[in-house]
C-alpha cells in the first residue's frame, strides 16, 4: 500500500467545498452517474475505432444503496481507471480544479455558484470516506483508492473482474437521508432521466402474495433516447405530445411545439412547447429544464432565456452554456447571448408561420397565445419588431385584425380633428356595454382589452405605433370623433333633453360635472338613449391616485 498527500496548498478543503456547495448537496449522484456515463461513452469510443478490442457486454450503470453498511455504489462498466490515471485524474486534476475556483470565489456569496458542480469530489459533500476501485480497459491490475476527506489518501492494488469503476461513497452521520431509497430514486429521476446510458436502480418490482417482491428485470429509470436527440422528421406529433405528457403528467395538452436543432455557430437541440396559458402569468414561469449532453442542470433558466421565454415549457440542451458559473456572468456571455437571440428567433418564426399558413387556427389560438406575445412585445425591442406583424387586435364582436389591418380599418371613421388615429378600447366588456353600444352606433370599432397585461401594452402601444391614441370607450375623448355629417336619430328630443339634462346632473357621482359628461345621442334601437362618461384626464387621474 502507497500513502500520498493530495496537491493542494489548503489543508482543510473539505470544509469549504461544504460550505460552498451546502445547497445543492444532492447533486453528487448526478456527478458521479455522469461520470460513469462519460466512461462508458469513451470505452464505446475506443471499441468503435478498434483501438479496443473487448467486447462491450453489458453497459448497464448500477446505482445501489446499502441500509446497513451504510453506503451508495455507483458502478459502470466504462473505461476504468490504471493506478497512473487515478493519480493523475482523481488527485491532481480535481483538486487543483477546485484550488481554482476557490481562488476566484473566495470573495463571493454561496448563492452565486448555486448549481456549481464540482464533478468527482461533490461526493465529499455527503460522505464520510469515498472509495473507488476500478480497473482500466487496459492490460493494468485493478486498483483501490481511499479517502476520507482529509488531504491523505491511499491507494493499493486490488481484484475486480471486469474492467469499470465503482465508486463507494460511506454516507456520513448528517447525510442518511440519502440512504432511503426513495431519495435516491426522486434524484436519479430529477438529474438522470434522459441521459444516454441504461442506469439500473435495483429490480422492477411484482405484486405478488400481497406484497412487492423484486423481479429479475433491472429497473432502468432511463430514456436513453430522448426525441429532442432525435430528427423532427423522424417524429410525429403523438411524439411530442407524450414527451411532453413525461415532462409534466399533470398538466393540459400544450398549443404546439418547436423542435430547435442548431449545430452551428454553438450546438443546441431541445424541444419547446407553448402552453395553454391562463390567467396568472406568474403560475406559468419556469418550465423549461435545461440539459447539458441529456443530463439535467436546472430548471431555472432565467438568464439564459428571453424572461418571456419563460412561460414556455419543455427541454433546451447545449454544452456551449456554461454551467459552472453565476447567473451575472451567464447574463454576458456571448455564447448564451447568440442560443437566447436565436431561441426568440425561432419562437417569433413558428407564430409568423402559423399565421401565414393557418391564420384561421392561428386566430383560434389567439386568446392563449395573448399573453404570451404581449409579454414578449413588451420586454423584448427584437420579439417586438418580429411580432409586430402578428400581433392580434380583437374587437367586441370577435374579429381579429393585425396592427396594420386594424389601422386601415378605422382611418375612415376614428382620426381626430388632430389628424391622429384613435383606437378605442374596452377593458370591461360587460361594464361598458352601453359605451360600447354607443360606439357602435357611431361606427366606430371597439377593440376589447381587457388581459392580464393590456394596460400596460396599450400605454406602450401609444408610443410605438405611428399617430396613435388609445383612449377607453367609457372616457369622453369619444365625443370629439362624433361624426357631424351623420344622421341622427334622437329618441329624446331636444326639449326633452333639455329638461332631462339637469336631472341625471345632479345624480352624477361626486365631482358632478367637472368629472363626468351627460349626453343624448343614442343613435339605433339597441343603444342607451343617456351616456354618462368620464372625462379621460380624470379617469387617468384617478386610475393613477388608485395606483399607489
Ligand atoms: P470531469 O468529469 O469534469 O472531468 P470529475 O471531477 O467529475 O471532473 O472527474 C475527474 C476525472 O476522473 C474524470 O475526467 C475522469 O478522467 C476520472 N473519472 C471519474 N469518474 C470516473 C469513472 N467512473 N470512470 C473512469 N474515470 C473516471
Ligand atoms: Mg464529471
Amino acid at each position: 500500500m502507497q500513502k500520498g498527500k493530495i496537491g493542494v496548498s489548503t489543508e482543510n478543503i473539505f470544509p469549504i467545498i461544504k460550505k460552498f456547495l451546502y445547497s445543492d448537496h444532492e447533486i453528487f449522484l448526478r456527478e458521479l452517474v455522469s461520470n460513469a456515463v462519460d466512461a462508458t461513452q469513451k470505452l464505446k469510443t475506443l471499441v468503435g475505432t478498434g483501438e479496443c478490442k473487448q467486447e462491450l457486454g453489458d453497459l448497464t450503470i448500477r446505482v445501489s444503496v446499502d441500509k446497513e453498511k451504510k453506503t451508495i455504489t455507483v458502478s459502470d462498466a466504462g473505461v476504468g481507471m490504471t493506478q497512473d490515471e487515478v493519480e493523475k485524474y482523481i488527485n491532481q486534476i480535481a483538486f487543483s480544479g477546485a484550488e481554482e475556483f476557490l481562488d476566484k470565489f473566495k470573495d463571493q456569496s454561496v448563492q452565486i455558484i448555486g448549481h456549481f458542480g464540482m464533478g468527482f469530489y461533490s461526493s465529499f459533500m455527503v460522505s464520510s470516506s469515498v472509495e473507488v476501485v476500478t480497473k482500466s480497459w487496459k492490460d493494468a491490475p485493478a486498483v483501490r483508492w481511499e479517502c476520507d476527506g482529509s488531504p491523505e489518501y491511499t491507494i493499493e492494488d486490488t481484484t475486480r473482474e471486469r474492467r469499470g469503476t465503482d465508486i463507494i461513497l460511506h454516507v456520513a452521520d448528517d447525510s442518511e437521508e440519502f440512504l432511503e431509497e426513495s431519495r435516491i430514486s426522486a434524484l436519479l429521476n430529477k438529474y438522470c432521466k434522459f441521459m444516454p446510458i441504461e442506469i439500473a436502480f435495483g429490480k422492477k418490482k411484482e405484486w405478488k402474495d400481497s406484497k412487492y417482491e423484486d423481479t429479475d428485470e433491472d429497473n432502468i429509470i432511463n430514456q436513453t433516447n430522448p426525441i429532442w436527440t432525435k430528427k423532427p422528421a423522424e417524429l410525429k406529433d403523438e411524439d411530442y405530445a407524450e414527451f411532453y405528457r413525461t415532462l409534466y403528467p399533470m398538466a393540459d395538452e400544450p398549443m404546439f411545439h418547436i423542435h430547435l436543432n442548431v449545430d452551428y455557430p454553438f450546438n443546441l437541440t431541445g424541444i419547446l412547447y407553448f402552453p395553454k396559458i391562463s390567467n396568472n402569468i406568474d403560475l406559468q414561469k419556469n418550465k423549461i429544464q435545461l440539459y447539458c449532453n441529456q443530463v439535467f442542470v436546472t430548471d431555472s433558466v432565467e438568464g439564459i432565456v428571453p424572461e418571456f421565454l419563460t412561460l414556455l415549457h419543455g427541454v433546451i440542451d447545449s454544452p456551449d452554456i456554461p454551467l459552472n458559473v453565476s447567473r451575472s456572468y451567464l447574463q454576458s456571455d456571448a455564447n448564451v447571448k447568440k442560443i437566447s437571440n436565436h431561441i426568440t428567433k425561432k419562437v417569433a418564426d413558428r407564430l409568423s408561420t402559423l399565421f401565414k399558413n393557418e391564420r384561421e387556427t392561428y386566430e383560434q389560438k389567439w386568446a392563449d397565445l395573448k399573453l404570451f406575445v404581449e409579454y414578449g412585445m413588451l420586454t423584448d425591442e427584437k420579439f417586438y419588431d418580429s411580432a409586430a406583424k402578428f400581433a392580434m387586435f380583437k374587437d367586441v364582436d370577435g374579429k381579429h385584425y393585425t396592427f396594420e389591418e386594424y389601422k386601415d380599418a378605422i382611418k375612415e371613421e376614428q382620426t381626430d380633428k388632430d389628424g391622429k388615429l384613435v383606437y378605442i378600447y374596452s377593458n370591461d366588456p360587460e361594464a361598458q356595454y352601453s359605451f360600447i353600444q354607443a360606439a357602435k352606433a357611431h361606427q366606430y370599432n371597439v377593440m376589447v382589452m381587457d388581459g392580464q397585461l393590456d394596460s400596460h401594452f396599450v400605454q406602450m402601444l401609444e408610443g410605438k405605433l405611428e399617430n396613435a391614441q388609445f383612449v377607453r370607450v367609457d372616457s369622453d375623448v369619444m365625443d370629439n370623433l362624433v361624426r357631424k355629417d351623420k344622421k341622427k336619430e334622437w329618441k329624446i328630443t331636444p326639449d326633452e333633453q333639455e329638461n332631462l339634462k339637469p336631472v341625471f346632473e345632479a345624480n352624477t357621482p361626486e365631482g358632478g360635472e367637472a368629472m363626468y359628461h351627460v349626453s343624448f345621442e343614442a343613435l339605433s334601437e339597441t343603444a342607451a338613449p343617456v351616456v354618462i362618461t368620464q372625462n379621460e384626464f380624470m379617469r387617468r387621474m384617478k386610475d393613477m391616485s388608485q395606483m399607489g
